[in-house]
């Protein structure tokens, strides 16, 4: 099976589980593990940050970040297929008594005026409270948000006074597409979040990086959480180890991408190329009357797996245990699989 439903597939590689089983280690919950420590020194500078806090999952450092930043009983202000709304249990609303406010989007993005005119219309009963914002965005197919447009909407929100959150879960896919350093966009937000456990390639973990003060109360929440560790250097040290040697590779897996959607598109399949940015490739089965569910099982009957991106649209990614012969092999199989014929 080529398994390219999603950036989580990935497998530790065995120099990866070996930097694990080298790790420094210490007790993370009296802040004594040094490689949990390092990795977060280098995570706050990588992210234009004062300090960073080590997390065992992304959707945690989201959840924590908006209990931070925001009091209950007002609305988040975010695109219709943000994470946080549309993936995260609810969280907002449970976590932080979070009323969401979804705002329709193109290519993930919401502009400052979109902000503006829901902060307009939001009234002194339920306040809004915050902006999340996502680089880059995986629903809409892992695009990227140009730098300019994410400071404006950005600006817009501090503007009225509301903090922004950033969910990066892939945000050095961004700055790999963009040549943009992280640093460039995490600073632009009060809060920034990274992923480890997507493309970067590790079993799990995140970061979530902002100021000393809003570091310091995610730190009591990570307890709250139930999420502080003890010898979480073992996990620090992937990352770290991710850090050095999987993130200039994320531009192979976009080259890839990049690839397969015009293979796909050549074989008169739903793909709009120029929307693969980073590492998805969105076929847009609804288009030509086809259920996800049929077309991912269809897919699958030919040795191909594939996700979904949201509806109507199936996701397929690329990471690294994607090779090239994978693509070859997918760009072969799915028109296939999809009973269209490829261009002679
Ligand atoms: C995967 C993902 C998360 C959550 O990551 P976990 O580590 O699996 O909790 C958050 N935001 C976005 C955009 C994601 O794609």
């Amino acid at each position: 099976m080529i398994d390219l439903r999603s950036d989580t597939a990935t497998k530790p590689s065995p120099e990866m589980l070996a930097a694990m089983a080298a790790a420094d280690v210490g007790d993370e919950q009296e802040q004594e593990d040094p490689t949990v420590n390092e990795l977060q020194r280098r995570a706050a500078a990588m992210l234009g940050h004062e300090r960073a806090l080590f997390l065992p999952t992304a959707t945690m450092a989201n959840q924590i970040a908006l209990r931070v930043l925001t009091h209950p009983g007002g609305q988040l202000i975010a695109e219709e297929r943000t994470h946080i709304l549309i993936f995260e249990a609810g969280g907002p609303a449970v976590h932080s008594g979070l009323i969401a406010r979804p705002l329709p989007g193109r290519a993930g993005r919401i502009t400052p005026d979109q902000i503006r005119e829901a902060v307009a219309t939001s009234d002194w009963l339920q306040p809004a409270r915050i902006v999340v914002l996502e680089q880059t965005h995986r629903s809409a197919g892992g695009r990227v948000w140009p730098l300019d447009e994410l400071s404006a909407s950005i600006d817009a929100a501090h503007e009225l006074g509301l903090p922004v959150h950033l969910d990066g879960a892939r945000l050095i896919n961004a700055a790999v597409a963009s040549g943009v350093p992280a640093a460039d966009y995490g600073r632009l937000a009060d809060t920034v979040q990274i992923c480890f456990s997507k493309g970067l390639g590790c079993p799990m973990g995140a970061i979530l990086a902002g100021s000393d003060e809003h570091i310091e109360e995610a730190w009591r929440l990570k307890f709250l959480f139930g999420g502080a560790l003890r010898q979480a250097g073992v996990v620090a040290a992937a990352m770290l180890y991710a850090l050095e040697h999987n993130v200039e590779r994320l531009a192979e897996d976009h080259a890839r991408a990049k690839r397969l959607a015009q293979g796909l598109a050549a074989a008169e399949l739903p793909v709009d190329v120029d929307a693969t940015e980073t590492n998805f490739v969105g076929i847009d089965v609804a288009s030509i009357a086809m259920d996800v569910a049929d077309a991912q099982a269809r897919i699958r009957a030919e040795g191909v797996l594939v996700g979904r991106l949201r509806p109507g649209v199936l996701r397929v990614a690329t990471h690294l245990g994607v090779r090239d012969d994978d693509v070859d092999r997918a760009i072969e199989l799915i028109p296939g699989a999809l009973g269209v014929l490829a261009a002679a």
